[in-house]
């Protein structure tokens, strides 16, 4: 029987769902509220994980393509203290493939391939149980109804509400994002400071992460603990010493204003450390929001939830990686339903398995960021040294 399935949202999640679905010949509305592929940057690198992402990608046929298009000496990892000492420096070896990185353009395009994603349709809202099955409405006006939607519609989903009243909190730390093109040309102590990988260096309550993407393009992620409104009064919230030209409040479209803001809370760190503010170019301000660790709902039939929206968790390299398993999964389990009564079956034990692994990621990564933006550095370290193979 082909059961009509809608999947919100052309992220990891959503696209590997529908890639999947296909491959087991099963049609797939997706619908993206963006208007098109390239509507925004698509964000930095990613890793993943060879039994998660990349055994989502083999259940999607697409293994080979994102071999050949990964970076595995992208999984080298280097600590800088503060003052700029090496404290470790780890590199793959050339056979490890356990965590290659890939720009999350390139995956996009990969997993998009021959899928006919309907662009521009952002939902507003979904009503399960109407006499037809579940309603989903359009920011357009229109409606269109569905046997099972899938929510893979991320942190801020429109899906989520049908089944649960759960919503993002903020963890009390904040990212500021900026990167650097041509790396390797343009400033190359920068180029040879970074690897091949990333780079990292822990502070008191703060960090600076930068991730080497494809083409020289360096992200740089600035991490600091403070309050959400943090930028309204440096002073206050900050403990930033108004230095000359600095307002109390920051705004944060004012690209000198926030590197100035950003050099002077880093201030003293080393020099090459802080090239990588004084040369970044725009800065996106994101407070990092989580969904409470465990997050379940009681099984609404007809709806469920994939990836940030069922789970948003920390940025410690898993969200993408649990998306996509969770997506092929999924798409596994409901192309092998044949009735009505198989595919709620079907969905509410893909739910228990989700929940159960989920779960205990959102706990690993909510004590990691608590050790990575911690008051004493030296607990980055040891996160470090457990997790990474020697
Ligand atoms: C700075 C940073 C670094 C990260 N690094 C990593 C990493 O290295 N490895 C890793 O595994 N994870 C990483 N993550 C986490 C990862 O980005 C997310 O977990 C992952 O993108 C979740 O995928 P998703 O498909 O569930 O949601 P999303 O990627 O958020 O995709 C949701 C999609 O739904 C669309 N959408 C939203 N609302 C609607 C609507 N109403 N109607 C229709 N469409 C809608 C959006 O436009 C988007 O295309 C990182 C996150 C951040 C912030």
């Amino acid at each position: 029987m082909r059961h009509r399935i809608a999947v919100i949202g052309g992220g990891p999640a959503g696209l590997t769902f529908a890639r999947v679905l296909r491959r087991h010949d099963h049609p797939v509305t997706v619908l993206e509220r963006d208007p098109a592929p390239d509507a925004r940057p698509p964000g930095g690198t990613l890793d993943l994980h060879e039994n998660l992402g990349q055994l989502a990608l083999s259940k999607a046929g697409l293994l080979a393509e994102f071999q050949a298009l990964s970076r595995p000496e992208g999984q080298a990892m280097r600590i800088l203290d503060v003052d700029g000492t090496v404290l470790r420096d780890w590199e793959p070896r050339p056979d490890d493939r356990a965590n290659p990185e890939i720009d999350r353009g390139q995956l996009r395009d990969l997993l998009l391939g021959p899928l006919d994603v309907q662009w521009g349709r952002g939902v507003t809202e979904v009503v399960p149980g109407t006499r037809d099955g579940v309603l989903v409405h359009f920011a357009d006006g229109r409606q269109e109804t569905f046997d099972l939607v899938v929510g893979a519609d991320g942190a801020w989903s429109r899906v989520r509400p049908a089944v649960s009243p759960a919503t993002p909190h903020y963890t009390g730390v904040t990212m500021v994002e900026t990167s650097l093109d041509d790396v390797d040309i343009r400033h190359p102590d920068l180029a040879r400071l970074i690897g091949d990988g990333a780079m990292a260096v822990y502070g008191v309550n703060r960090g600076l992460v930068a991730q080497r993407n494809s083409g020289g393009h360096i992200k740089v992620y600035a991490q600091f603990r403070a309050p959400l409104d943090w930028h309204t009064n440096l002073d206050r919230h900050m403990g930033l010493n108004r230095r000359a030209g600095m307002d109390a409040g920051l705004d944060l479209a004012d690209v000198e204003a926030v590197r100035s803001s950003l050099l002077a809370l880093f201030d003293g760190w080393a020099a090459p450390i802080l090239d990588l503010l004084r040369h970044g170019t725009a800065f996106v301000h994101r407070p990092l929001y989580v969904l409470p660790v465990s997050h379940t709902w009681a099984h609404v039939p007809g709806v469920t939830l994939l990836g940030d929206a069922a789970h948003l968790m920390p940025p410690l390299g898993v969200g993408a990686n649990l998306a996509m398993l969770e997506g092929a999964e999924l798409a596994e389990s409901v192309a092998a339903a044949p009735g009505p009564g198989d595919l709620d079956e079907a969905v509410r034990a893909f739910e228990e398995q989700m929940w159960a692994r989920a779960g205990r990621w959102a706990k690993i990564t909510t004590a990691g960021l608590e050790r990575l933006v911690s008051p004493d550095p030296a607990e980055a370290l040891a996160l470090f040294d457990e997790i990474q193979p020697s």
